[in-house]
């Protein structure tokens, strides 16, 4: 069951106070239409009735799917109530093996189920993106490395050309979003790698795995 609440919001562009539907948690069996939006971000989007402003709502929710077995807490605020957190972990395992993690904004939410659509583990996808930002930095020169080491990327999607798949990851460039391809072997090379360091290893119950959280692994 998804639970639904109302909450007031005000419009970033004229400040007008708007009723905006909050999702308090999605369950994907029960409203299948919300994966879509969830997805492509628009669940989290309202118009304001005054200017037609579209206004992002930021809030807190568990997305629960089920057939996926997966779980994925949004929390912008960052902080989890640390016994609630424990209950649905419990009850999570009952269930069986659960996917759990964690994230800080509504892009890494959408990323996520991206990532876990595609089939692809998002461990190895953030392996991906330390491998293809440190070969990136090596071409660009010292001067543009460090710059080039912290670039937020995301992944976008997985294709094929031919008889061979890619990877695509998306990252902001002069101001607007670009893709760069990766070949499938590099996502092999990093499940390989990871394999071998048994010590990069995701945390029970709600995990947030990332960009900081690999490089600090990996020390
Ligand atoms: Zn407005």
């Amino acid at each position: 069951m998804s639970l639904i609440s109302h909450t007031s919001a005000g419009c970033c562009k004229c400040g007008s106070k708007a009723d905006v539907t909050v999702y308090r948690s999605i369950n994907t069996a029960d409203d299948p239409q919300l994966k879509e939006k969830v997805k492509d971000g628009s669940l989290f989007v309202w118009q304001c009735p005054e200017c037609g402003q579209a206004n992002l709502a930021k809030y807190e929710t568990l997305y629960h799917d089920p057939d996926a077995k997966l779980m994925i807490w949004l929390t912008p605020s960052g902080d989890l109530p640390e016994s609630e957190m424990k209950a649905v972990t419990n009850h999570a395992k009952a269930m069986g093996d659960y996917t759990l993690r964690r994230v800080g904004d509504i892009s890494s939410l959408m990323e996520k189920l991206l990532i876990f659509d595609a089939g692809l583990d998002d461990v190895v996808i953030e392996m991906c993106k330390y491998v293809t930002r440190v070969e990136m930095a090596a071409k660009a020169g010292e001067d543009k490395a460090t710059q080039i080491l912290n670039l937020p990327m995301h992944f976008f999607r997985k294709g094929t050309q031919g008889d061979t798949d890619y990877i695509t990851l998306s990252f902001p460039d002069n101001g607007k979003m670009v893709g760069c391809n990766i070949g499938f072997n590099v996502y092999e090379d990093c499940l390989g790698i990871l394999q071998r360091n048994p010590s990069i290893k995701v945390e029970e119950g709600f995990a947030k795995v990332d960009g900081a959280w690999l490089t600090s692994l990996l020390g």
